[in-house]
């Protein structure tokens, strides 16, 4: 397998990709959203992964290329789908709500099954279709009518839609304007640079300030520092994703990751509120002090 050119690894991986699903070689990786004010883990993205039997791991960034270039993509995506919404569900009725984010490649844009599925999959999970985000890269801007009829049946369905990557590729601004999104993802490398540079901050701050004005929220991908998350904080992003928090982990290891994070915002909740609350001792002392009822009076 060492000496395989390129292109020999790709005809190897399109030829065994149909195969995948039914060898149940496919998996879904989990990587958490986490709303920057409350610092609160708020959804999870599906990331898709291959274990392939001779190669090994497979990226997706490689993958689905090749799956989009010989329509496997179509079946895969639709795997992805019925997966990320079970998984959730499960996770759900286990006291874990969340919500999920699924990416969706061009090609399915076109697939006549997706709303359908989608419908009967959310009918099955009993997952509220407001729990599900379908994420868009910026290419499907290429073909904006298919889009935005697609976007329009997930808005009846009632799932949100986010717009992946944003900051990267060449889509207009007014594509922003026009799909109905909910959601915004400003892309990693924006976030990289950030940290370093004041201009790159500078226009961080204003794709956030017009994502607010559209009625959108901002995620920034990619945080992996401290510094980058001050950074997308003070620009105003709503959520941060990246390896600060936690890198995409398998479903059981998220879940373990996910309850202890819940834990502690439970726990960082109850001492705020005990904070606010005051203790019976000072309540006692604030009795001692006031004067008693009538005496006050005039
Ligand atoms: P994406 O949707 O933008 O997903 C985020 C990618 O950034 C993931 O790469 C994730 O592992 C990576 N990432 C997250 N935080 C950090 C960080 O702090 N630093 C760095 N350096 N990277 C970070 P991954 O899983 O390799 O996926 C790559 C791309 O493949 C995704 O980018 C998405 O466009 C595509 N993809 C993944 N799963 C699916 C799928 O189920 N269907 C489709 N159509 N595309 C998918
Ligand atoms: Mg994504
Ligand atoms: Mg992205």
């Amino acid at each position: 397998m060492m000496n395989m050119t390129q292109s020999e690894r790709s005809e190897r991986i399109a030829a065994d990709l149909p195969q995948a699903i039914v060898r149940a070689e496919l998996e879904l990786h989990f990587q958490p959203i986490v709303r920057l004010a409350e610092r609160r883990v708020e959804a999870v993205e599906a990331l898709l992964r291959w274990r392939h039997p001779a190669l090994g791991p497979i990226s997706p960034a490689e993958l689905v290329p090749i799956a989009e270039r010989t329509g496997a993509i179509v079946a895969i995506g639709r795997w992805v789908l019925r997966e990320a919404l079970r998984q959730a569900s499960a996770w759900a009725q286990a006291g874990l709500a969340l919500r999920v984010a699924v990416n969706l490649s061009a090609r399915q844009l076109s697939d006549p099954e997706l709303l359908p599925l989608l419908s009967r999959t959310l009918a099955q999970t009993r997952l509220a279709a407001g729990s599900v985000e379908i994420e868009l890269t910026e290419s499907l801007a290429a073909d904006p009518r298919t889009a935005s009829e697609l976007l329009g049946g997930l808005r009846l369905l009632g799932a949100r839609v986010a717009l992946d990557d944003f900051g990267t590729g060449y889509s207009s601004l007014a594509s922003v304007a026009h799909l109905p999104l909910d959601t915004l993802k400003v892309d990693r490398s924006f976030i990289a640079d950030a940290a370093r540079d004041r201009r790159v901050r500078a226009v961080l701050a204003s794709i956030v300030a017009m994502a607010h004005e559209l009625s959108l929220e901002t995620v920034a991908e990619g945080v992996e520092t401290a510094a980058q998350q001050t950074f997308v904080t003070a620009a105003g992003c709503d959520l941060a994703q990246g390896y600060l928090h936690s890198p995409p982990l398998p479903a059981a290891e998220c879940e373990r990751w996910l309850r202890q994070r819940r834990e502690e915002e439970e726990r960082r909740a109850r001492r705020r509120s005990r904070a606010r609350r005051p203790s019976s001792a000072q309540i006692a002392r604030t009795a001692a002090r006031a004067p008693t009822a009538g005496t006050s009076a005039r």
